[in-house]
């Protein structure tokens, strides 16, 4: 191994460029050539590849988004794509790859290793939705993003004695809704992996309005989405005047958290040493508290599972 080039696909997350500069530092200290490689598999494929050298990842720690820039490929999810990238690859005798991405990306890197090239995957995603991993690196940003947001949605809230429904991120899974709503103070966390009715939301606020409470929050993941749908006919029912803020992408951009630039960092560490113990189709993840590698076909097979507990207490502590 004296050769592996790092890349950032599909959805961007803050620490990207953290995790980017952990495997570029540990590279080189290792000895190894790194190489960057723009725009995700696009890159790979029209060779986009550039050597990266210790000072290359100066002053990025701090900084959202991918220094690498990202994209979706849809010439890599082709076998002609990937053979194309395959041929880069080897024109450029690159030994090892290193993936930083959510499950597609994750897909793309299992197809590439099973090409032959070694291939590590770092889960950078604020979704959470990656089963193998307690954490993804971008979730805790995204999540204190918004509960900055909620805190000022919160005070105007309770000034106007409004309901306020707020959409946050993560796709289908509910961890940035739950998160959000225990942190947040919500009064209640709709998630896709629970049912609901706007009948129980409503009886919610009207217990909050006899206990004197003068906002309340409800947060609603993307999965279940219809922000406005659902202000509106939370104010047909109570008369309460109801309004809803869809975050969107401010929850993908912005300074990363401490902790996401350490797991970051930790990972993309981890990364580089998998590559070097000569092993591939790996990702990288973190389990109470220490870094794992896993296989990703067994890591992405790995069903996620609700958190009930979390669900449980998001009610509990409304009430
Ligand atoms: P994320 O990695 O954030 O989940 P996407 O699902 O958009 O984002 O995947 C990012 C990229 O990974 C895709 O644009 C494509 O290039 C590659 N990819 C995703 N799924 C596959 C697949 N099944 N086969 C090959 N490449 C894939």
């Amino acid at each position: 191994m004296k050769r592996i080039a790092v890349l950032t696909s599909g959805g961007d997350s803050p620490a990207m460029n953290a995790a980017i500069r952990a495997v570029v530092r540990t590279g080189i200290e290792k000895g190894l050539k790194v190489y960057g490689v723009h725009r995700g598999y696009n890159g790979l494929i029209s060779g986009e590849i550039f050597e990266m050298d210790k000072h290359s990842v100066s002053d990025i720690i701090q900084r959202g988004g991918t220094i690498l820039r990202t994209a979706r490929s849809e010439e890599f999810k082709t076998p002609e794509g990937r053979q194309k990238a395959l041929n880069v690859i080897k024109v450029l005798k690159i030994d090892g790859i290193i993936v930083i991405g959510g499950d597609g990306s994750f897909h793309g890197a299992d197809l590439l290793s099973d090409l032959g090239v070694p291939t590590i995957g770092i889960p950078g995603t604020i979704d959470n939705d990656l089963a193998y991993t307690d954490y993804t690196v971008g979730f805790d940003t995204a999540l204190n993003t918004a509960i900055d947001a909620i805190n000022k949605i919160r005070d105007t809230s309770s000034s106007h004695e409004r309901v306020s429904v707020i959409e946050v991120m993560g796709r289908n899974c509910g961890d940035l809704a739950i998160y959000s709503g225990i942190a947040g103070g919500a009064e209640y966390v709709v998630v896709p992996e629970k049912p609901f009715t706007v009948e129980d939301i409503c009886e919610n606020i009207f217990n909050g309005k006899r206990s004197g409470k003068l906002h309340n929050i409800i947060i609603l993941a993307e999965g279940v989405g219809g922000a406005q749908k659902l202000a509106r006919k939370i104010e047909e029912i109570t008369s309460i005047e109801t309004r809803a803020t869809v975050l969107g992408y401010i929850q993908r951009g912005g300074s990363p958290s401490a902790s996401d630039r350490i797991l970051a960092s930790r990972m993309g560490n981890k990364a580089v040493e998998v590559l070097l113990e000569g092993k591939s189709a790996r990702v990288i993840g973190i389990k109470n508290n220490k870094i794992i590698d896993m296989d990703i076909k067994e890591a992405l097979a790995i069903p996620k599972v609700f958190d009930e507990e979390l669900f449980d207490l998001s009610i509990s502590l409304s009430n």
